[in-house]
């Protein structure tokens, strides 16, 4: 017999994994979360929480936590950079679909640092920094989880096992599970700056898709800078983060002579994916968050859907330890649920949020300008879109399911 650690044990404390244990820890279960990094990772990837997502942030609550460490965006844009017209959309319309019309725009890093912070004070939640997960194997009664220490190799024994060890998961690996999907050839390159952007457009929102037959934008603002995003080809690593390069970016969004003046706090670059893992139930080892799919970040859906997934999960497993239901038939509800949902709403979404914005000729460009005026001139289309680009309709397809 081996003697048990925890219920679960989590790998990875990104805002996924961190979220699924801190469910769990306020369910009353013990939970152990083994994070790799010394800390909670300080880079400049998610930044908007969606409405659905705020509401889960509720039901562990730390909604109000999190909305004070970010900026409530009910109003984002859609620009066209050579013409300057530009289409707005409100969330506050759907103020009687959600209790949060608004997107937050938050950097994911202060979300996985309160969660951290909460879980350090929480009796029944253990967090580890520096320690890796190297190796797993499962039977009938539960999984062993060899993890890697400063110190040694620690060998823990749990029920469960959750993978939430993001985008090039060693436990999806080792589980030999098909990654099924595609890589763009084009990379992401995002600039940080707190030059005042707002400054150089007339109106600007905080969330701004910016179309452009050569090179389409998104313009985000989160409380510490304006995050920059496009697209590139053609280009090396050394050239895309070089100074150069950052002045033509800011030269072109700017105007001409502003970019040499502009400084950056970050200049990182993303490979982008659809990828979606074959399968996230695995018997006692369940994968979560950008360890079960990865998608463009045009829209803002990858953190969103990987917490929509971890409080599935985190809900299949309390009433499975509440002894409220099969256990097999629980998991295997979560893993139907969680890939329809990634490959008919997620997938589908933001594959035609990206078609959108680098739509490159003139009349590619006119007729997204079209489809937009009639979507926002119409309130039954405009409400559809509303819900579409919140995820409240992605939720609702869940609960249609149940
Ligand atoms: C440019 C860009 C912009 C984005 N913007 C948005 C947005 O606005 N909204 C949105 O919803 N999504 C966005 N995303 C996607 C979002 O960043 C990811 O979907 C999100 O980070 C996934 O969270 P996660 O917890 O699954 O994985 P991660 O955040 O990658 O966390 C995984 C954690 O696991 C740890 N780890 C890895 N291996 C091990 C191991 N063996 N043992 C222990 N720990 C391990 C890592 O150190 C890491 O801390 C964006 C992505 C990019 C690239």
């Amino acid at each position: 017999m081996f003697k048990r650690d925890a219920r679960v044990v989590v790998a990875g404390a990104g805002p996924v994994g961190s979220f699924a244990a801190y469910l769990l820890a306020q369910a009353g279960y013990e939970v152990i979360v083994l994070e790799a990094a010394a800390t909670c990772l300080e880079d400049m990837r998610a930044s908007t929480f969606h409405p659905p997502t705020l509401e889960m942030m509720d039901e562990i609550g730390i909604a109000s936590d999190l909305i004070e460490r970010g900026l409530k965006a009910p109003v984002y844009q859609y620009r066209d950079r050579r013409s300057g017209e530009h289409y707005e959309f409100d969330f506050a319309e759907l103020a009687g679909d959600t209790k949060y019309p608004f997107r937050l725009q938050c950097e994911q890093f202060k979300m996985a640092g309160l969660l951290a912070e909460k879980m350090e004070a929480h009796p029944l939640a253990d967090i580890r920094f520096r320690n890796r997960v190297v190796s797993f194997s499962q039977d009938d009664e539960g999984v062993t989880v060899n993890v890697e220490t400063p110190y040694a190799v620690e060998t823990l024994r749990a029920d469960y096992l959750i993978a939430a060890d993001g985008a090039n998961s060693i436990i999806r690996k080792w589980l030999g599970v098909e990654f099924e999907g595609f890589t763009y050839p084009e990379k992401f390159l995002t600039l940080s700056t707190t030059t005042p952007v707002q400054d150089y457009f007339e109106n600007l929102s905080y969330v701004n898709y910016v179309a452009d037959p050569e090179e389409w934008v998104v313009l985000l603002k989160v409380p510490s800078v304006w995050r920059v995003l496009v697209p590139s080809k053609g280009m090396s690593d050394e050239e895309l983060l070089s100074d150069e390069n950052k002045v033509k970016v800011f030269d072109r969004l700017l105007g001409a002579g502003e970019g040499a003046s502009v400084k950056t706090n970050h200049r990182t670059i993303y490979n982008v994916h659809q990828r979606v893992a074959e399968k996230f139930d695995h018997g006692r080892v369940l994968l979560v968050g950008d360890a079960a799919h990865l998608n463009n970040p045009l829209g803002g859906f990858g953190m969103n859907s990987g917490i929509h997934d971890a409080e599935c999960l985190g809900n299949a497993l309390i009433d499975i330890f509440k002894g409220r239901g099969d256990a097999r038939s629980k998991l295997a509800a979560f893993d139907r649920e969680r890939r329809a949902i990634t490959h008919e709403f997620i997938q589908r979404q933001t594959i035609r949020n990206k078609k959108m914005m680098e739509a490159n000729s003139a009349d590619a460009q006119k007729a997204y300008a079209e489809e937009l005026k009639a979507i926002q001139q119409d309130p039954q289309k405009r409400r559809e879109f509303l819900l579409n680009q919140s995820m409240i309709n992605n939720v609702r397809l869940k609960q249609a399911a149940e």
